[in-house]
């Protein structure tokens, strides 16, 4: 039997076990922002590196970057962020608070109920520092507000250092920066967090097909990473909500705890942001509304070798959140099983590939030499394997280590006793199923990987 789970419930669990802290804690926080902490940081770059995987490793049309964070105004001003990445912003003249006007659900303030409102005027959400020693208006740069724009300027780098010919991607993951007016519900709306992005440029009229095949293409992954179809809603952007770049945008809403709300977002963003990034935009036949650009020294298209035809690709871009996808994720895993009796155990039944530890060796016998000795062989070889973070956990009670690995998702638990001593084997313990068995110390290897990486 499964409880309902709250955000309070996994905020709870999240600080208790060592996942994720409110950051600046210890002098009074700072907000929208959170710091993973021992267990956080592995599933999250677990989530990563899954990504990173299913987009890079698996396919030969995909490319990696890792881009500086730091960008210049020029590139924010002809990517059209400067003049309309803003949120509509209104201020309570009675108490001062601030809100964004799109998601107020009454017209009273939230703070103090007040009616007295300003109109909504547009608030630009990027984040500006100043950039070497001298502080003057022309040395300023702005924190990337998504990954994607360092992608679409190292567009050319890119073709011409991997003769990559259409349809192509470039896949980064990074961090991203937004002064969100009113950051909330947890890890969901953060000011600092990071996005995992793939733009993937396609020849001009086979991109609504693309759009299409991409969104299934991250269905199916999401289910891959335990968030299945069931509990997702595709959400077809009406075009007066589109963002400026954007043709069509498909989000992927999944149910968090606070709501449905978007995970993914799924855009064609044409041949906007290349056009408007390229010089001599009359010799080049782009479609759509571009910025008029005088300054960028590059043509951002890809020439045919045998007509010598120039073309401006258009992109679909699939761009996830890893922090909504840790919520998400943590929010499909954690289940509150009762026992009967009165009993209960909290289960993170996280996908083995995302757990944090994917196996803990327990000594039955805390400081015991023989039993630790043998433990630590079995930490370090299947430590080799790579699968990974593997804990020696000598605190000699079986039943306590069970209960904090259920709890933070750890697979397996091996527990080495003094059979172990006579007969080289130890016991196993599932922990979907809390099903104990015997197995060959030689035959561990095998077992874990079949579960990790199946
Ligand atoms: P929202 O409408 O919720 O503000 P958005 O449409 O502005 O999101 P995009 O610009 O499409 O978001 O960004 C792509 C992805 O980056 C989102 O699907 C989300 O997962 C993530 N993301 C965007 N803003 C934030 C944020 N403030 N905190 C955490 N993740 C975010």
């Amino acid at each position: 039997i499964l409880t309902a789970k709250t955000m309070e419930e996994l905020v709870a669990l999240c600080k208790r076990r060592g996942f994720i802290f409110q950051s600046n804690e210890i002098y009074g926080g700072l907000q929208g922002l959170y710091d993973y902490g021992p267990l956080g940081v592995e599933l999250k770059n677990n989530l990563k590196q899954a990504w990173w995987r299913s987009m890079v490793f698996d396919r030969d049309d995909v490319e990696g970057l890792d881009a500086s964070i730091l960008t210049k105004p020029s590139v924010l001003k002809f990517s059209g962020h400067e003049d309309t990445f803003t949120d509509p912003l209104v201020d309570c003249k009675e108490c001062n608070s601030r809100w964004r006007a799109d998601q107020l659900k009454t017209p009273n303030c939230p703070s103090c109920g007040s009616s007295n409102l300003t109109d909504p005027r547009p608030f630009n959400l990027m984040f500006k520092t100043s950039v070497g020693p001298v502080e003057d208006s022309d040395s300023f740069a702005y924190l990337r507000p998504e990954t994607a724009q360092h992608i679409f300027t190292n567009f050319k780098n890119v073709v011409d250092s991997t003769s990559k010919s259409l349809p192509f991607g470039i896949a980064q993951i990074g961090k991203a920066f937004r002064n969100e007016i009113t950051p909330r519900n947890f890890i969901f709306r953060v000011r600092e967090f990071e996005q995992m992005e793939l733009e993937f440029f396609v020849i001009p009229g086979s991109d609504e097909d693309w759009h299409k095949e991409w969104v299934e293409s991250r269905l199916a992954w999401w289910a891959e990473q335990g968030v299945p179809k069931d509990n997702l809603e595709l959400y077809h952007v009406p075009s007066d909500e589109l963002a400026h770049y954007s043709k069509a945008t498909v989000d992927i809403m999944y149910k968090f705890p606070h709501g449905l709300e978007e995970l993914e977002g799924i855009a064609n963003r044409t041949d906007f942001d290349l056009g408007s990034h390229s010089k001599n935009q009359d010799e080049l036949d782009i479609n759509s509304s571009v910025m008029e650009n005088k300054e960028s020294n590059s043509r951002l298209a890809i020439q045919d070798q045998e007509t010598k035809k120039w073309t401006v690709p258009y992109v679909i871009e699939p761009s996830a959140g890893v922090d909504r996808g840790v919520l998400a994720v943590l929010n499909e895993a954690y289940k509150v099983e009762d026992l009967g009796e009165g009993k209960s155990r909290t289960v993170l039944a996280l996908r083995p590939h995302l757990s944090p530890i994917k196996a803990a060796v327990i000594p039955l016998k805390k400081n015991h030499e023989g039993l630790v000795g043998i433990a630590s062989d079995i930490k370090k070889n299947l430590q080799k394997l790579r699968l990974g973070r593997i804990l020696l956990e000598n605190t000699g009670n079986i039943g306590k280590s069970y209960r904090r690995h259920d709890e933070i998702g750890t697979p397996l638990c091996i527990t080495v006793d003094f059979e172990t001593l006579e007969d080289d084997s130890v016991t196993i313990r599932d922990r979907d199923t809390m099903e104990q068995n015997r197995i060959k110390i030689s035959d561990l290897p095998k077992y874990l990987e079949n579960l990790i990486v199946k």
